[in-house]
C-alpha cells in the first residue's frame, strides 16, 4: 500500500495566477496525482484545509542558505513562511569550489557572511555530492567571486588568458555537477574587478550548457540603471537568461526611480532579452560593512584593508569619496543611525542590534571615524543592515506582478549556532510579509498573483517544468496557509521569530510542516537542471 494524502476542502492556488477554485488535491508516492472535488479514499491520510489557501510550495529564488544550511538542515525559518525550494549559491559567493591550499582564502573571504562554517578544500561535484540532507530542495549556482578568488586572488586586474580559462573550467565543473549556472556580485571585490569580456566569455559557457545567469547588478544606487544596461547587454550578447536578484533604489538621492526600472526591464524583454527581477519586501538592505566603503579599499584582502585604514591620507579619501557620492553601493543615507550591527565575530554581543550613530555618540567619536574604527575592531568581519532603500520603491515592486519574490536570507531558526546575532528580518518574513501586509492589509495586488510571483514565475525562470504548480503530474511541494492569519512576526530588534499562518508544508509528498510544527523530515532533494 502506497502513503496516499488527501488534503481536502481547501481553495487552490495552483501557481498560474489563475483565480482559486475549490478543490481536492491528492499526493501519492512524492507527487500530484489529482485536483478535483469529493475525493475519498478511507486508506488516505487526510489533512483539512477548510478555510486554507493550498499553493504550490514557495520557491525562494534567491538566499544565502549555503552558509546556514549544514548547520541549519531543518530549514526551520523558511518553511515555516511555505518555502520548499531553495536557490543558495549567490551574489557571486559560493562555498565552492575551494581549491588545494586556497580553502582559508575562502574562509577568510566569506567569513562576515558565514562566520561559523567550516571550509575544507573541495571541488564543486564534491561539494554537491556531500552536501547535507535538508527540509527544502535546493538549486545551486556557483559564483563568479569564487571562481575569481581561487584563480587570481584579489587582484584588481583583468585575467589573463590563462586564467580566464581556468574559470571557464572551473565553471564547466560545476555545470556538470549539476549547478544551475553562474551568479555574480559585481559590486562587491573581486567580482567589481572584472570588466569588458570576461563575464561574456564566461556568459558562453553558460549558453552552451544552457544554463542561467544571476547578477548582483554592479551598481544598486546612483549607477543603477547603468547596471540593470549591463546585465541586458549581457543577455542580449550572450542568449543566456538573467535574474537581476534583489532589485532596489538604495541612496535618498535615487529613491522614486522603480517604475522607470521596471519599464527598462519591460523594454528589454520587448526586444527579445530574457529578462526577469527578483525583490525582498524591506528597505533595509544587509552587507559586511567594509562593503560599504569605496571598493578600492579591500585590494589585497583582509589585512591590506587594515593596514590601509591606520593611515591618515587614507581615511581622508574614504570620507572625501562618501561626502561627495555616498556609500559605496548604498548611495547617500539620512545619517548613520541608518546602518545597524547585524553580527559581529569579534566584538562583544552587545554591539548587535545597536546603531553605528548610537556607538559614536556613546564613544564621544566622529561617527565616520567609528564606522572606520569598528571596521579595524572587527577586522572587517561585522555584517550589518543599511535602511537604505524607500518603502515606495518597495510597493512599487510589489505591486509589479512579475517582479519575483526572493528573501536573500538564510535558513536560521531561533535556537542553536544560527540563533546568535540579529540577522535581517526577511529571513524569517518575506513571503508570509507579501501575503500577510501586502496582500491582505494593504491590498497591493491579488493573492493569486502574489502566489505566481512566488512559484510560478520563479519555476519559469529556473527552468523547472515539474514543479511551482498545483496539477497533476507535478512534484508535491504544497504549502497550505490560512490567508486571514498569515503574518510576519520578525522585526529589525527582534527578528529570531517564526512567520504564522502557515499549517502544513509537504516536500516532495512528505509532511514537513504538520499544524503550525515542524516534523523534522528531510526530504529536499538537489534539483537538477532539465
Ligand atoms: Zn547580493
Amino acid at each position: 500500500m502506497t502513503d496516499e494524502i488527501i488534503i481536502h476542502g481547501g481553495t487552490v492556488v495552483d501557481g498560474s495566477g489563475a483565480a482559486g477554485i475549490r478543490a481536492d488535491v491528492a499526493v501519492r508516492d512524492g507527487r500530484i496525482v489529482a485536483v478535483g472535488t469529493d475525493m475519498a479514499n478511507s486508506s488516505a491520510r487526510v489533512i483539512e484545509a477548510d478555510g486554507r489557501i493550498v499553493a504550490p510550495g514557495f520557491i525562494d529564488i534567491k538566499t544565502h542558505s549555503d552558509w546556514t544550511l549544514p548547520l541549519m538542515p531543518q530549514c526551520e525559518s523558511k518553511v515555516r513562511q511555505g518555502v520548499t525550494t531553495e536557490v543558495i549559491g549567490h551574489c557571486g559567493f559560493s562555498c565552492a569550489p575551494a581549491l588545494p591550499g586556497k580553502a582559508e582564502a575562502l574562509a577568510e573571504y566569506l567569513g562576515p557572511s558565514a562566520p561559523w562554517l567550516t571550509f575544507v578544500e573541495t571541488n564543486y561535484a564534491d561539494y554537491a555530492a556531500n552536501f547535507p540532507a535538508t527540509s527544502a530542495n535546493r538549486v545551486m549556482l556557483v559564483g563568479h567571486n569564487t571562481l575569481r578568488l581561487m584563480t587570481m586572488g584579489m587582484e584588481d586586474r583583468a585575467p589573463e588568458p590563462a586564467e580566464l580559462d581556468h574559470m571557464k573550467a572551473l565553471l564547466e565543473d560545476a555545470l556538470a555537477a549539476g549547478a544551475f549556472g553562474m551568479s555574480s556580485g559585481l559590486f562587491t571585490a573581486p567580482g567589481s574587478y572584472s570588466e569588458g569580456e570576461e563575464l561574456v566569455e564566461l556568459g558562453a559557457v553558460l549558453k552552451r550548457h544552457d544554463a542561467l545567469y544571476f547578477t548582483h547588478l554592479r551598481d544598486e544606487s546612483n549607477r543603477v540603471y547603468e547596471a540593470v544596461d549591463e546585465a541586458t547587454e549581457f543577455g542580449e550578447r550572450t542568449g543566456v537568461h538573467v535574474q537581476i536578484v534583489h532589485i532596489k533604489l538604495s541612496g535618498m538621492d535615487n529613491w522614486g526611480g522603480a517604475d522607470k526600472l521596471i519599464t527598462q526591464l519591460r523594454d528589454a524583454r520587448a526586444r527579445g532579452v530574457k529578462i526577469d527581477c527578483d525583490q525582498y519586501p524591506y528597505v533595509a538592505a544587509s552587507n559586511p560593512l567594509k562593503n560599504l566603503m569605496p571598493s578600492w579599499l579591500q585590494e589585497g584582502g583582509v589585512d591590506a584593508m587594515l593596514d590601509r585604514l591606520g593611515q591618515r591620507d587614507v581615511r581622508d579619501r574614504i570620507r572625501a569619496e562618501i561626502d561627495d557620492r555616498g556609500l559605496n553601493n548604498f548611495g547617500r543615507i539620512p545619517d548613520w543611525d541608518a546602518i545597524r550591527i547585524s553580527i559581529s565575530p569579534n566584538q562583544p554581543p552587545g554591539y548587535a542590534g545597536r546603531t553605528m550613530g548610537d556607538i559614536a555618540r556613546e564613544r564621544g567619536a566622529d561617527p565616520f571615524e567609528t564606522v572606520l574604527d569598528y571596521i579595524v575592531e572587527d577586522r572587517g568581519q561585522s555584517r550589518v543592515l543599511v535602511s537604505s532603500i524607500s518603502e515606495d520603491d518597495v510597493r512599487a515592486f510589489v505591486r509589479d506582478g512579475d517582479v519575483m519574490v526572493g528573501s536573500d536570507g538564510n535558513s536560521v531558526a531561533p535556537y542553536g549556532t544560527t540563533g546568535q546575532g540579529k540577522p535581517h528580518p526577511r529571513f524569517y518574513g518575506t513571503f508570509a510579509r507579501i501575503l500577510g501586509q501586502y496582500v491582505r492589509d494593504e491590498n497591493l495586488l491579488p493573492i493569486e498573483r502574489a502566489i505566481w510571483k512566488m512559484t510560478g514565475a520563479p519555476a519559469r525562470a529556473l527552468g523547472i517544468t515539474d514543479r511551482g504548480q498545483i496539477k497533476p503530474g507535478m512534484a508535491a511541494d504544497i504549502t497550505i496557509f490560512d490567508p486571514d492569519t498569515i503574518a510576519e512576526k520578525a522585526t529589525y530588534q527582534d527578528p529570531h521569530q517564526y512567520a504564522v499562518g502557515v499549517d502544513h508544508v509537504l516536500i516532495n509528498g512528505q509532511p514537513v510542516i504538520v499544524n503550525g510544527e515542524h516534523t523534522g523530515a528531510l526530504p529536499g532533494e538537489m534539483l537538477r537542471r532539465r
